[in-house]
């Protein structure tokens, strides 16, 4: 019998350079949405790759609509692009009224449409449908990508690269150090979904009769540490149908982490960002694990809507309208930055000389949610977008540097969006100047962030 060999030798081979360009951003989200944005507008040359057919990350290839459900009376906000996306989205018919807090919940679909005329506005070269696979290194200094698409392997050559890809893919292949959370503590990945045939108006009366509260989340599976002023303020919660249909046998005994929160029931009957399927275990930079949980989450979507056909009013004649494109992921890699946010900076208003932006206090994740009802808020250091090891690069979004509650924060599109328009500015002004990304002049990178409507103090 022929011995399978265990690796391939790739032979050498030519690859040609397409394109080249000052700022490539690679990844969509709201961190390198906002990333190229705020660096084309800084007056370079940009150029946004990205894996999928679409702009915008978790918020349309996964159906994420809550950009800013924290939001109360006393919240104390960056603005910047973050806020230009909610508004944008609100004049193209692309938002409606978020049922928990003073913001629009975007519209994933419509968000699709935002997001290129964003690009286009602002002179972006937009190259879709590529796929980062490997860095181009001269020395430490990364100078440019190599993507795979349908057309095979091609070279794209940068001045800065903004590595947005949410797993810090870039910033791994390229040997900077990266931390990856160990699996059995990732937090959980989901399966979104979004219903059509729902009665709004018997669905809004069931709520009301038995209003949820974010003191409700830890009634089941899950126990969430509160500030304790959340405790009795309204949540679109949904967990009753399902421990219903456990009891008649209808949903499996284990599967008591069907629950979470649903996003807006339309007059159209759709009722949609329906967060209800938690997949704890999976590793979203394994693709077998991945393959496992997309398979697993529709199963379980399925079954969700069945216990909400039943059990909830309104629901009755609900049918699934469309998954996400993509199982949402929410933790994997993190780099090891200049500086690593710390659960102290979220907790207690971090303050910082190298500030981009700012967030309010809003920590969602690893069993903790804090609302930012105060008015307190933390800036976002510039050094934790800088990854050791090498140069010409800057990570923004959700694998910026910190430890897990640090990340229960940032890792919000929001702050996702406030870290990518000062990584743009940064690296625009880093290749206007000649100075390295590690040696700019933050006085200018700031001017420029508080030109462009940002809040950084
Ligand atoms: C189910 C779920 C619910 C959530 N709910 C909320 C919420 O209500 N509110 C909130 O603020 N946050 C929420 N989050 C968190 C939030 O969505 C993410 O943390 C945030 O979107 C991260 O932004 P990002 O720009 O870093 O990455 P992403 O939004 O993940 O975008 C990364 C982009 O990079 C592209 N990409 C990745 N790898 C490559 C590659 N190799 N080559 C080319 N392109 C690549 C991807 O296709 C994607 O478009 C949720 C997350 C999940 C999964």
């Amino acid at each position: 019998m022929p011995v399978t060999p265990r690796y391939i030798i790739e032979p050498q081979r030519a690859v040609e350079v397409i394109h080249s360009t000052d700022v490539l951003v690679v990844g969509s989200g709201p961190g390198g949405l906002a990333a190229a944005l705020a660096a084309a507008r800084s007056g370079v040359a940009v150029t946004l790759v990205e894996r999928f057919g679409c702009f915008g990350g978790n918020i349309t290839v996964v159906g994420v609509e809550g950009f800013a459900w924290y939001r109360h009376e006393k919240t104390v906000e960056a603005g910047g692009i973050g806020w230009e996306f909610e508004e944008r989205a609100k004049a193209m018919g692309a938002a409606a009224p978020e049922s928990q807090s003073l913001s629009y919940e975007l519209d994933s679909e419509g968000f699709k449409l935002v997001a290129d005329r964003l690009v286009e506005e602002a002179g972006i070269h937009a190259m879709l449908h590529r796929q980062f696979v490997a860095p181009i290194m001269e020395g430490d200094a990364i100078i440019g990508i190599i993507v795979e698409s349908k057309a095979g392997r091609e070279a794209i050559l940068a001045q800065r690269v903004i590595d947005a890809t949410g797993d810090a893919d870039i910033a791994t292949r390229a040997g900077a150090a990266v931390f990856k959370t160990p699996v059995e503590d990732m937090q959980a990945a989901s399966v979104m979904f979004h219903l059509a045939g729902v009665d709004k108006s018997a669905f809004m009366a069931g709520v009301k009769a038995d209003p949820q509260t974010y003191g409700d989340w830890s009634t089941g599976e899950w126990k969430i540490e509160t500030s304790g002023k959340e405790d009795q303020m309204f949540s679109p919660f949904l967990s009753k149908p399902f421990a219903q249909a456990i009891e008649q046998g209808l949903i499996p005994k284990h599967l008591n982490t069907i629950a979470g929160t649903w996003g807006v029931p339309h007059d159209s009957g759709e009722l949609t960002y329906m967060n209800l399927i938690h997949l704890a275990g999976c590793d979203g930079t394994d693709p077998d694990s991945l393959t496992r949980f997309e398979i697993e989450g529709r199963r379980q979507s399925m079954l969700a809507i069945e216990a909400l056909k039943r059990f909830q009013p309104g629901c009755e004649t609900a049918r699934l309208r469309n998954f996400g494109m993509s199982i949402g992921i929410r933790d994997t890699r993190k780099i090891d930055a200049v500086y690593n946010m710390t659960e102290a900076d979220a907790r207690h208003q971090g303050r910082f000389e190298d500030t981009i932006g700012i967030y309010p206090e809003f920590i969602d994740g690893y069993g903790v949610l804090i609302l930012p009802t105060t008015g307190r808020y933390m800036q976002i250091p510039y050094r934790s977008m800088l990854p050791k090891g090498v140069r010409n690069l800057l990570v923004a979004g959700r694998a910026i540097g910190g430890d897990k509650i640090a990340h229960a924060a940032t890792r919000n599109m929001a702050c996702c969006a406030v870290a990518g328009q000062g990584a743009g500015v940064a690296a625009a002004l880093s290749v206007k100047t000649g100075a390295e990304l590690g040696g700019i002049s933050m006085p200018e990178v700031q001017a420029e962030l508080q030109r462009q409507g940002v809040r950084i103090h």
